[in-house]
C-alpha cells in the first residue's frame, strides 16, 4: 500500500545522520514513485515534489529531529496542504429556511448509502431532512432509499417512476416546506460513465430548483477516474463539495491527495464503511497521517514543534556537553517533558536513546514530588548540587513534606541524568546536531 511504501523510504532515511541533497533527491524520488502508483494524479505529484524539495534542500533540522524526520515532517506538511489545510463543513442555510442538497455522481459510487448517512448527521444536529427519490431509472433504487431512510428514522419522498427527477425535486420541495422540513436532499441517478443525459438531468434540476448545495460522491476504489470525474462533474454542473467513499478496507489513498488540488473543491465527507453510521468529517491533517502511516512520529514531531524552545534547547545542549546540568536544568526540563506528555515520549525521539537508555529507570510519577523538594533547595542548593549534604538533605524533605528518602532518590535520579545527558550529547553531536541538507 501507499503508505507501506513511504514507510520504506523513510526508514531508509531514519538511518542516516544527515541529508545531503542527493539523498533528498533519491528519497523523493521514491515518494513520487508511490504516490504514482497510488494513483495520484501526475500533475499533482510532480508539483508536490518539486515543493518538497525546494522545502528540503537548504533547510535546516530542528535540534530536536533528525534528518528523516524532518523530511517526514515537510512531506506531511505538503499533503495537508494539497487536501486543503482545514475541515469544510457542508453549507447549511439557518434551520428557519430549506436548505436543498443535491446528491450525485456515476452510478455505484455510493449516493443513496450517503443520503442516508448524511441525513442521520443532520438529524443529530436537530434538523429535520427529507430524503427524495430521484434516481427513477433503476427500479430498485427507490426502495433502497427507503429501506436506508427507515434505517435513520428519516422521511422518503418519492412518486415512483414515472416522473422526470426535476419534477420529482420539485414536489418534494413543496412537500418539504408544507411539513416542516428544513433539508431536502435529493438522491440523484448515477450511470455508469460521464454521460450526457446524466449531466443534462442534474443541470436541469439546478435551473429550476434553488439547491444549495451540489455534492458529488466518488469512489475512491477507483482511483484515477474518481479525479476524472470530479473534475468533469465540476466542469459541466458546478461542485460544491466532495464525499469520497470506500476509503475503509485497502484503497488507495490517490484519490483523497489529488481532488482538491485538480477540482479546487473541498473534500467535505470520507465514507469508511457500508454502516449508514460510516462516515466521517474529512481532516486534511488525519488524511495525510493516514496516508504516510506514520500517525505515531508525526504527533511526536508535531509536539517537538510546539514545545521546545530551540534557543533553549541550544543552550541546554550546550551545558550537557559540558555537564553543567543542574537543579534548575532538571526543573526546566521537568517542565519540557510534561508538556510534552511524558518522558517515553521524548526518549522514543531521540535516535539511538533507548537502546542507550533501556536500563535507566525513569517515569513520569517522580514529577510531583521532585518539583516540590527543588522548590525547597536554596538557590546555590539548585546550581551546586554537589554540596548537597545530609543536614541540607533533611532541612529540604522538612520543607518539601516528604521523607529524606526521596531527596536521595531525587539526587541519584539528578546524578543518572547528568550521566545519560553526557551520553546524550555524545550522540548528539554525531546526529542530532544543526544540520543542513546539501
Ligand atoms: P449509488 O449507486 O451511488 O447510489 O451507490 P450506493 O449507495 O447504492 O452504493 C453502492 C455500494 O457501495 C453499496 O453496496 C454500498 O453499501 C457500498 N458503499 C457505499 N459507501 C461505502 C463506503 O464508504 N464503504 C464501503 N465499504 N461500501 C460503501
Ligand atoms: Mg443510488
Amino acid at each position: 500500500s501507499l503508505s507501506e511504501k513511504l514507510q520504506n523510504v523513510f526508514k531508509n532515511l531514519r538511518g542516516k545522520g544527515r541529508l545531503t541533497e542527493a539523498d533528498v533527491k533519491v528519497a523523493l524520488k521514491e515518494v513520487k514513485m508511490a504516490l504514482l502508483e497510488a494513483d495520484v494524479n501526475f500533475k499533482v505529484v510532480k508539483n508536490f515534489i518539486k515543493s518538497v524539495q525546494e522545502r528540503a534542500v537548504g533547510q535546516d533540522v530542528m535540534t530536536s529531529l533528525t534528518p528523516g524526520q524532518m523530511v517526514i515532517k515537510i512531506v506531511n506538511e505538503e499533503m495537508v496542504k494539497l487536501m486543503g489545510d482545514e475541515t469544510t463543513e457542508l453549507v447549511l442555510k439557518p434551520a428557519s429556511e430549506l436548505t436543498v442538497i443535491m446528491m450525485c455522481g456515476l452510478q455505484g459510487a455510493g449516493k443513496t448509502t450517503t443520503t442516508a448517512k448524511i441525513a442521520g448527521k443532520l438529524k443529530q444536529k436537530g434538523r429535520k431532512p427529507l430524503l427524495v427519490a430521484c434516481d427513477v431509472y433503476r427500479p430498485a433504487a427507490i426502495k433502497q432509499l427507503q429501506i436506508n431512510g427507515e434505517k435513520q428514522g428519516v422521511e422518503v419522498f418519492s412518486m415512483g417512476d414515472g416522473h422526470k427527477p426535476v419534477n420529482i425535486a420539485k414536489a418534494a420541495i413543496e412537500h418539504a416546506h408544507k411539513n416542516g422540513f428544513n433539508v431536502v436532499i435529493l438522491d440523484t441517478a448515477g450511470r455508469l460513465h460521464i454521460d450526457e443525459d446524466m449531466m443534462t438531468e442534474l443541470i436541469e434540476i439546478k435551473e429550476n430548483v434553488d439547491v444549495t448545495q451540489t455534492v458529488l460522491v466518488v469512489d475512491a476504489m477507483t482511483g484515477q477516474d474518481a479525479v476524472n470525474v470530479a473534475e468533469t462533474f465540476n466542469g459541466k454542473i458546478g461542485v460544491d463539495g466532495v464525499i469520497i467513499t470506500k476509503l475503509d478496507g485497502d484503497t488507495r489513498g490517490g484519490a483523497a491527495l489529488s481532488i482538491r488540488a485538480v477540482t479546487g473543491r473541498p473534500i467535505l465527507y470520507v465514507g469508511m464503511g457500508e454502516k449508514l453510521s460510516d462516515l466521517e468529517q474529512f481532516y486534511p491533517d488525519r488524511m495525510a497521517s493516514r496516508i504516510l502511516g506514520m500517525g505515531d512520529v508525526l504527533t511526536l514531531i508535531e509536539k517537538a514543534q510546539e514545545t521546545i524552545d530551540e534557543d533553549k534547547a541550544r543552550e541546554m545542549e550546550k551545558k550537557m556537553r559540558k555537564a553543567e546540568f543542574d537543579f534548575n536544568d532538571f526543573l526546566e526540563q521537568i517542565q519540557q517533558v510534561k508538556k510534552m506528555g511524558g518522558i517515553g515520549d521524548l526518549l522514543g525521539m531521540l535516535p539511538g536513546a533507548s537502546a542507550q537508555l533501556k536500563d535507566v529507570e525513569i517515569n513520569d510519577d517522580i514529577f510531583d514530588g521532585t518539583v516540590a523538594i527543588i522548590n525547597s533547595m536554596t538557590k546555590k542548593e539548585r546550581s551546586q548540587p554537589d554540596i548537597l549534604n545530609p543536614s541540607r538533605k533533611k532541612r529540604i524533605a522538612k520543607g518539601a513534606g516528604v521523607d529524606i528518602s526521596e531527596v536521595n532518590k531525587l539526587v541519584k535520579q539528578y546524578e543518572q541524568s547528568k550521566k545519560m545527558m553526557k551520553q546524550m550529547s555524545g550522540m548528539m553531536s554525531g546526529k542530532g546536531k544543526r544540520g543542513k541538507f546539501k
